[in-house]
């Protein structure tokens, strides 16, 4: 992607507008990326799109171009109040409030999602958005870059770990472009880049309680350098470990999502048996 050259239209639409760091405002002021972005979301005119965080509407305007209608959510009321004079309210539907907090099963399902997001809120936002996967046909976001690699890392990187697990176990997930910090007012102090998110059909995924794996992965990365041996021992013997096929001296960082999958299995029926038989149950829940 070839960063553009900063808009004069960006300029005009900010005046007046003081970006506030405690929401994470760092606008997209570069034409060339905001195309890019609009580009790999390909918004169909009839498509049931939500925007995170609009802001001063450097993705929304492009986005409304292209569909009937858009959802909005963003928590900033100057930001809203903008917002509301510019869209008519038939065609940009605005959310007022806390994404983080928004019911999206209130929208209709297929819903498509999108957003230049807050960056201090990127991780619980993604966490929140995958108890709604099964209504979402796909997501589009900008985040930091170290972020998205993470995201996207497989077995054996050192960028693989909790957030790697849990959103690859719930979705399809492609890095698509980096984004300079000079793409954005203010300009962040990172690296950012776009990613897409297609929920996995749930005939695909292998069945699987996700709190259950949430603790299992979070238990084995705690500290990502010691061996399962070590960071399990809580809830696995080592005879345990190999009889799931995974060898008690590797690391978190060496196991494949069907490792995960098959550990959280073992706990969720150890667990199950426990509560049958009391007596049994030799080992500390995760
Ligand atoms: N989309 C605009 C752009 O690309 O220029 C703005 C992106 S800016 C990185 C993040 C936006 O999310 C801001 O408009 C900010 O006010 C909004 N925001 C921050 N926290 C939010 C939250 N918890 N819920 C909804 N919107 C939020």
């Amino acid at each position: 992607m070839n960063p553009g050259k900063p808009h004069a239209r960006s300029a005009f639409l900010q005046a007046g507008h003081v970006p506030r760091k405690r929401f994470g405002q760092n606008f997209l002021v570069d034409p060339g990326v905001i195309h890019g972005i609009v580009a790999a979301i390909d918004p169909q005119p009839d498509d049931n799109l939500a925007e995170i965080g609009p802001g001063l509407g450097a993705l929304t305007d492009p986005l409304l171009e292209r569909l009937d209608r858009l959802h909005a959510l963003e928590i900033d009321r100057d930001l809203i109040v903008r917002l509301k004079r510019r869209f008519h309210p038939e065609r940009l539907i605005v959310h007022t409030g806390d994404a983080l907090a928004f019911d999206f099963g209130q929208l209709e399902p297929d819903l498509r999602v999108a957003g230049n997001l807050p960056y201090n809120i990127s991780t619980p936002l993604l966490f929140h958005l995958a108890r709604f996967a099964d209504r979402i046909r796909d997501m589009h976001f900008m985040l930091q870059k170290e972020v998205v690699e993470r995201m996207v890392a497989q077995p054996g990187s050192p960028a693989y770990g909790r957030l790697s697990v849990m959103l690859q176990y719930r979705f399809h997930l492609e890095k698509l472009f980096d984004v300079p910090p000079k793409s954005f007012n203010p300009s962040p102090r990172v690296w950012s880049a776009l990613v897409r998110l297609i929920p996995r059909p749930a005939a695909e995924r292998a069945l699987c309680d996700i709190a259950t794996l949430e603790k299992v992965a979070a238990a084995a990365f705690s500290q990502r350098r010691k061996m399962l041996r070590n960071t399990l021992k809580a809830q696995f013997a080592e005879d345990e470990l190999a009889a799931l096929g995974i060898a008690p001296d590797k690391r978190a960082e060496d196991i494949p999502l069907a490792g995960f999958i098959a550990l959280a299995n073992a706990r969720t029926k150890a667990e199950l048996l426990a509560k049958v038989h009391p007596e049994n149950n030799l080992k500390e829940p995760v």
